[in-house]
């Protein structure tokens, strides 16, 4: 396993981390979520994220519970929560990023995963009904309580990040050290073109996320249609009429046609991939199946493999890459 500093923070976070969202107290049977977190823990993982949002807050129970059992030193691993989304009530104070939900919703998650502090707490959204004073000052409080290590947010755009920076900075608060935005061969903009001067000026970390495009980027959907994939759970057809077009199909195609001719597999290629770009600390896995994890934990052997030509030809297949921006 490759360690990465979390952003310029001294946190040394696994290069490849485990995600619950849609798995744990969902997709998955809990005695999976052990297995998989055994596996990850035993390949060097060090960071389980997870979310208030994540199952109605049975996410968190599961992971938490797992963690008790296991009884690994506390320092060996990273937990994170996210704030935002509610856990099973989404009653008016109970969602958002007001003063109130991030207090009780960070003591709630700490009680569900049965934990004295986070590593990692994301403002999981921007709230557009809640000052950014009023959310700088009370994740520095947070963090002052000793409840969380690090803040950061997800899925903010550049000028939220940055002007919660620059009222941290004037007010002498702390400030979001990480990111966590969606990041894959296919959604690639964020990290990409708009975070360009957040890592230059305030040299944000970053968690990406769905690396795999929901398992699109697996080449499991080519040529057939599997039934036991998040792609088939009832709740998630917005999930699926996102990735699952014909369009998306023939780019993966060509781009499974490139990982066999390097010898690999795509979802190695798509993850080492994520893998190359110095901006990302650590890629998030998600696995609804041990085989699946066990694939892409071997992905960092991948990543010397990705040569210029490789890189531009991958440019080229996807037609994603953001035309390039001064900054
Ligand atoms: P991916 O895009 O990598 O999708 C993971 C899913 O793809 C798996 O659950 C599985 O689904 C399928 N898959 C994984 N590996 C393989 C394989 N080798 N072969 C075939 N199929 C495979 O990541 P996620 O979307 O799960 O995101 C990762 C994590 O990021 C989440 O768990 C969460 O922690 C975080 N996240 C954060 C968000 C945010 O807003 N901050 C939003 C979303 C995620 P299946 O078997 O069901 O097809």
């Amino acid at each position: 396993m490759e360690y990465r500093r979390l952003g310029r923070s001294g946190l040394k976070v696994s290069a490849l981390s485990l995600g619950s969202w849609l798995t744990f107290g969902n997709q998955i049977e809990d005695k999976i979520a052990e297995e998989l977190m055994d596996l990850a823990y035993d390949s060097g993982v060090n960071f389980f994220d997870n979310a208030e949002g994540y199952a109605g807050g049975k996410s968190e129970i599961v992971m938490g519970n797992i963690l008790k059992k296991k009884n690994w030193d506390r320092s060996s691993y990273i937990v994170s929560s996210k704030i935002y989304f509610g856990a099973e009530e989404k009653k008016p104070n109970m969602i958002g990023l007001s003063k109130k939900h991030l207090f009780e919703g960070t003591d709630n998650a700490l009680k569900r995963l049965q934990l004295d502090h986070l590593d990692l707490l994301f403002c999981h959204r921007a709230d557009p009904e809640t000052p950014i004073e009023e959310t700088v000052w009370a994740m520095h409080q947070i963090i002052m309580q000793g409840k969380a290590l690090y803040w950061g947010t997800s899925e903010w755009s550049a000028a939220e990040i940055m002007e919660a920076h620059y009222f941290a900075e004037k007010n002498h608060l702390i400030a979001p050290v990480m990111e966590q935005p969606q990041y894959s061969m296919l959604w690639r903009d964020k990290l990409e073109r708009d975070f360009l001067t957040l890592f230059r000026n305030f040299g944000m970390g970053t968690t990406i996320w769905s690396p795999l495009a929901s398992g699109m980027l697996s080449g499991k959907y080519l040529d057939a249609d599997p039934t036991d994939t998040r792609f088939k759970m009832e709740s998630l057809g917005w999930l699926r009429d996102r990735w699952l077009k014909e369009e998306n199909l023939n780019k993966i195609r060509q781009l499974k046609m490139l990982a066999d001719k390097l010898g690999t597999s795509l979802p190695k290629l798509a993850i080492a991939w994520c893998l190359k770009n110095p901006n990302v600390s650590t890629v998030i896995l998600g696995a609804s199946k041990t085989h699946q994890l066990k694939e892409t934990l071997t992905s960092l052997d991948i990543v010397p493999l990705l040569s210029d030509e490789l890189m531009q030809e991958i440019d080229r297949i996807t037609g994603t890459k953001p035309e390039a921006v001064a900054v």
